[in-house]
């Protein structure tokens, strides 16, 4: 058994401020950043981690200009990849907010793996981040449209065979990374806990960078250590490059 993980596109964001992937550096400046879904193949049913955003929501609901092309929509970026997405076995969040969850009930038949910790939260935020968790009196959140398949963890776990999550708090109480042991490699899809290449020089002489978003910046920077002993290849969350490269094995 060889996994591969392929990293999909599945929309981009466009204007992000930059202090708010990089804690409080790059004042004045913008990013355009993709939205990416991650497909692991070759151990038994597909894995998926992370799912995108609702294009419809973003401007009306949280006031980002996105854009998606047709082969970026979920389903779509699946099936040119050869996978049904009723294949799917499990689908994992890294966490909860809205660009990362929003398609979960694309896929009818897949176990959806979160922490228990991470929808305590995203059912109670404090008031700065009920538009992350589309916590909102006029809306429901996206991923409440598969809740019912929501298989609530505590800690880390295999989740498939060479896949394991491990929890990474700090960008959001229940963020959660991804192991997969690749060939003889083995990657951590990090999740928010590193949006981009930047934030995660792998190098013992530079500091990582936080995002600039996140609830607990002491469990951030437990977690921030956890990442550099496990000695991963790190896959960042939002980073052009990333879907650049695409293949991962
Ligand atoms: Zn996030």
């Amino acid at each position: 058994m060889t996994l591969s993980i392929t990293a999909v596109s599945v929309g981009r964001a466009f204007g992000l401020p930059k202090p708010s992937l990089t804690y409080l550096r790059g004042w004045g400046e913008t990013l355009d950043i993709p939205l990416i879904m991650f497909v692991i193949q070759g151990g038994g049913a597909p894995v998926v981690v992370d799912t995108g955003a609702d294009l419809d929501r973003a401007a009306e609901h949280h006031g980002i200009r996105m854009e998606q092309t047709p082969e970026e929509r979920p389903e779509a970026a699946l099936r040119a990849l050869g996978v049904d997405p009723a294949e799917v076995g499990v689908v994992v969040n890294t966490h909860l907010h809205w660009d990362h969850s929003s398609n979960n009930h694309l896929f009818p038949n897949a176990r959806i793996v979160v922490q228990q910790r991470e929808i305590d939260y995203a059912s109670n935020p404090v008031p700065w981040h009920h538009r992350q968790f589309e916590h909102l009196p006029e809306l429901t959140a996206a991923w409440r449209r598969a809740e019912d398949r929501i298989d609530a963890i505590d800690g880390d776990a295999e989740v498939a065979p060479g896949v394991s999550v491990i929890t990474l708090p700090g960008h959001t109480p229940g963020s959660q990374g991804v192991v997969v042991a690749a060939g003889t490699t083995r990657y951590l899809l990090a999740g928010d806990c590193i949006d981009l290449y930047e934030n995660w020089p792998g190098d013992a002489e530079e500091e990582p960078i936080p995002s600039g978003i996140f609830t607990d910046i002491v469990a951030y920077e437990d977690s921030l250590k956890r990442i550099k002993k496990l000695g991963c290849e790190v896959i960042p969350s939002h980073d052009p490059l990333v879907v650049e490269r695409r293949e991962f094995r």
